[in-house]
C-alpha cells in the first residue's frame, strides 16, 4: 500500500515538472535515452511494450523520429526557407510550402517527447522512408500501417495526421503516432501566446512574415489540426 502511494506520488510529481519550457523543445529535463533517441519515460514505456507484441507478429517496429530540439527545427525550418525563397517563392509561399510537411520552431509536437515516427526495420533497403504510398497497398510498410491500425490504440499510440479530408494543417503522415495518454495533457498545457514570444524572441530566417495574425490562425489549423481523437473530441 505504501508503495502503491509512493508510486501515486512520483507520477503527480513528473506531472507537476511538466512546464510549458518542455513543450517548447528547449527543455529536456523530462525525457529518457532509448537508444540514440529521447523520449518521456511513459512513452518510452509504452513503446517498448509495442515493439515486443509487433515484434511476436513479424513486425520490426522501429523509431526514424521522436524527441527533436527547437534548434534542430529551426534548422529544418532555415534550411527549407532559404532553399525555396532561392528557387523564387516568396518569403509567405516558401513559409506555405515548408508548413506541408515541417512545423514552425516551437510548435512541433516533436518537441514534447510524446510524438514519434516509425518504421518496419524488415523494409528499410528504401532511399525515402516517409512518403504515404509506402504505408500503403503493396507498400513495404503496409503490414507495418495494417498492424498499428489493429493494435496502436491499446498501447495508447493515435496517428496524428490522419488522411481525413475534413482535417486542415500537415499533410497526411501514415507514419506519425502520438503516445496520447500523456500528449492529451500537453496538447492542454501548449500555451500559443508563450510559444509565439518565444519564437520571435529566437529570430529564426522568415520569423518576420510569421505575424501574430498568421500564428493565431496557424495555432488553430495545424497545432489543433490534428486527429480528432487526439483533441478529445
Ligand atoms: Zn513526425
Amino acid at each position: 500500500m505504501q508503495l502503491r502511494l509512493f508510486l501515486v506520488f512520483m507520477c503527480q510529481m513528473v506531472w507537476a515538472q511538466v512546464e510549458i519550457t518542455h513543450l517548447l523543445g528547449i527543455d529536456e529535463s523530462h525525457l529518457t535515452q532509448l537508444e540514440s533517441y529521447q523520449l518521456t519515460a511513459d512513452t518510452t514505456n509504452a513503446f517498448c511494450a509495442m515493439q515486443a507484441a509487433a515484434l511476436q507478429d513479424g513486425i520490426d517496429l522501429q523509431l526514424v523520429s521522436a524527441y527533436r530540439s527547437f534548434a534542430r527545427q529551426q534548422q529544418i525550418f532555415e534550411d527549407k526557407y532559404i532553399r525555396y525563397t532561392a528557387e523564387g517563392l516568396t518569403p509567405k509561399a516558401a513559409i506555405q510550402r515548408i508548413l506541408e510537411y515541417s512545423t514552425i520552431p516551437g510548435t512541433s509536437r516533436h518537441h514534447w517527447g510524446t510524438d514519434i515516427d516509425i518504421t518496419d526495420a524488415n523494409a528499410t533497403k528504401q532511399k525515402r522512408l516517409l512518403v504515404p504510398e509506402k504505408f500503403h497497398n503493396n507498400g513495404p510498410f503496409a503490414p507495418l500501417h495494417q498492424w498499428m491500425q489493429t493494435n496502436a490504440h491499446r498501447f495508447g499510440f493515435y496517428l496524428v495526421y490522419t488522411p481525413d479530408a475534413s482535417r486542415t494543417g500537415f499533410s497526411y503522415e501514415p507514419w506519425h503516432y502520438t503516445y496520447l495518454p500523456e500528449a492529451k495533457g500537453f496538447l492542454e498545457l501548449y500555451d500559443p501566446n508563450t510559444a509565439y514570444a518565444f519564437f520571435k524572441s529566437v529570430g529564426v530566417a522568415g520569423s518576420a512574415y510569421i505575424t501574430r495574425d498568421f500564428w493565431d490562425s496557424y495555432y488553430t489549423q495545424f497545432v489543433l489540426g490534428v486527429n480528432r481523437e487526439v483533441l478529445g473530441k
